[in-house]
């Protein structure tokens, strides 16, 4: 496999990192070291930054064709490589080898999503309100940036602020997760032979994620951070960053619920139910964290849920024929047998699963649990697993009300047939992004985001590039 990288990518450059160190990278299958990859350390961020600042007044001039042909350029090779790449991010992140193909599809859509915007980037000019003064406003590249990236989804979650940051002219830093280095550090080789100048990207793969990040994001010459991951850290990030007056975007945790009224095409609610909880192993931010179905269908519902759960097939990603694989090690099998544990002792019903099968590598069965109390952890904690709470409802006010009260706001799943219903609640939940009678909300040309403790900022869609932009306005004196 040619798509094997284990060096840092240094300012174009493959380099071992500079304490000499390596990390460790595991199948989470079976637990076995599949890699060892440098682990950069400081001095490699400050090299990093040295160069991302020294690129950056002769990328942002750049013609934005060119960007935008790189950016092309990427995607086809993406593409081209989508097997190779998929099975890569299998053995390092355990998701069944279709799923790891959508997601290297759906990452490199961002890179012609925004090659096709990098060629749109518009000022405007206007006559002031007196007459006199013209107001003409131009957008720049925001400048150097660092990029934070979790290990659910090792590729897309890089795409998704590397091809703006390509498109707006703007150099970057890209710290991938410890536990997912080598997808991120094969999209690097890609970039580079798509044609990005030396210096536009550094992926910098580290065990120490605070000690490399704090100096760079403490450096006046850092003008951007960009974060996916955990509220917790993202809170973290947020305060280093304010004493830098920094500009931040960050995309944190979800606690999806998914809503079944009693005029729902039940049928096809369980059908998008199946890919709102399991795509990713439930290991997504947007993933269906909570089901609420009305009084009158709740039991048909759960019981054939509970069915198609028992059908799966838990195993190695690797299998074409396995439905679902291991979570991401072993501390997380622990916090989801742990919630389940919890929900039961506190009344919930057990349909299906709620054991870790007895094999090598982090695995726990897709477990269905009814009559969750409203009041259980499992309905407030991001469970990340395969695990799908059921509670019922009477009333609209009543569901809303209770969805609202979730300090997170990511995602929401409705399924009715009415569409008065529809717009007044999809009006009244506070979330970023809302699936009507959809499992999957995720599409490079759509604005992705939360609100409250899911974060801030848009990924993807016309807004996705206004995070890597500056608007800087000339009043022009007409005598
Ligand atoms: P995490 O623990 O917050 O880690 C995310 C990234 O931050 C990793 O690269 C991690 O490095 C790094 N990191 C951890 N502590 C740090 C620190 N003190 N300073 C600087 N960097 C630090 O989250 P995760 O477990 O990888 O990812 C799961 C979380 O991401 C979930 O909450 C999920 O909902 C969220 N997520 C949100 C979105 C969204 O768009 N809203 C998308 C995907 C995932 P290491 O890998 O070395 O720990």
């Amino acid at each position: 496999m040619d798509t094997i990288h284990k060096g840092l990518f240094l300012a174009g450059a493959w380099v071992e990192a500079s304490g000499g160190a390596t990390l460790s990278v595991e199948d989470p299958a079976t637990g076995l070291v599949i890699a060892e990859v440098a682990d950069a350390t400081p001095t490699d961020g400050a090299r990093a930054l040295d160069a991302a600042v020294a690129t950056q007044a002769d990328w942002a001039v750049t013609p934005p064709r060119s960007r935008g042909e790189i950016l092309r350029a990427a995607y086809e090779a993406m593409v081209g490589k989508a097997d190779e790449l998929a099975l890569l991010m299998t053995l390092e992140m355990g998701k069944p080898l279709s799923e790891s193909r959508s997601e290297v599809l759906y990452a490199a859509e961002f890179f012609r999503w925004f090659s096709e915007e990098a060629v749109r980037i518009a000022g405007s000019w206007a006559i002031a309100p007196d007459g006199q003064t013209r107001l003409w406003t131009m957008k720049q590249p925001v400048g150097p940036c660092l990029f934070i990236t979790p290990w659910n989804f090792p590729l897309a979650m890089g795409t998704r602020k590397i091809g703006p940051a390509v498109a707006a002219g703007c150099t970057m830093i890209v710290k991938p997760a410890s536990q997912t280095p080598l997808s991120m550090l094969a999209l690097a080789q890609i970039l580079a032979d798509a044609g990005l100048p030396d210096g536009v990207l550094s992926v910098l793969p580290t065990s120490s994620p605070q000690q490399l990040t704090t100096p760079l994001i403490a450096d006046p010459r850092l003008r951007k951070l960009s974060f996916t991951g955990s509220t917790a850290v993202g809170k973290k990030l947020v305060e280093q960053a304010a004493h830098q007056l920094l500009r931040v975007s960050v995309e944190l945790g979800g606690n999806a619920p998914f809503i079944v009224f009693d005029d729902a095409d039940l049928d096809h609610a369980l059908d998008e139910a199946m890919k709102a909880k399991l795509r990713n192993n439930g290991e997504a931010c947007t993933a269906a964290n909570r089901f609420y179905v009305q009084q009158s269908v709740a039991r048909p519902f759960a019981d054939r849920l509970a069915e198609r759960f028992a059908a799966l097939v838990v195993g190695r990603g690797a299998d074409e024929s396995v439905h679902l694989g291991p979570l991401i090690d072993r501390n997380a099998v622990a916090k989801v047998a742990n919630l389940v544990d919890t929900a039961i002792r506190d009344g919930a019903r057990l349909l299906h699963g709620g054991a870790s099968p007895s094999q090598p590598g982090y695995f726990y069965q897709p477990t269905v649990l009814a009559d969750v109390p409203p009041d259980s952890t499992l309905l407030r904690e991001e469970i990340f697993g395969p695990v799908a709470p059921i509670s019922t409802f009477d009333t609209d006010e009543e569901v809303t009300a209770t969805v609202n009260s979730s300090e997170y706001g990511l995602a929401a799943y409705l399924f009715t047939r009415s569409l008065d219903r529809a717009v007044r609640i999809s009006e009244h939940l506070e979330v970023g992004m809302i699936g009507l009678n959809r499992g999957v909300l995720s599409n490079a040309a759509a604005p992705f985001g939360g609100v409250k403790a899911s974060g801030y900022g848009r990924e993807g869609g016309r807004v996705g590039i206004e995070e890597y932009l500056e608007t800087k306005y000339v009043a022009v004196h007409i005598s």
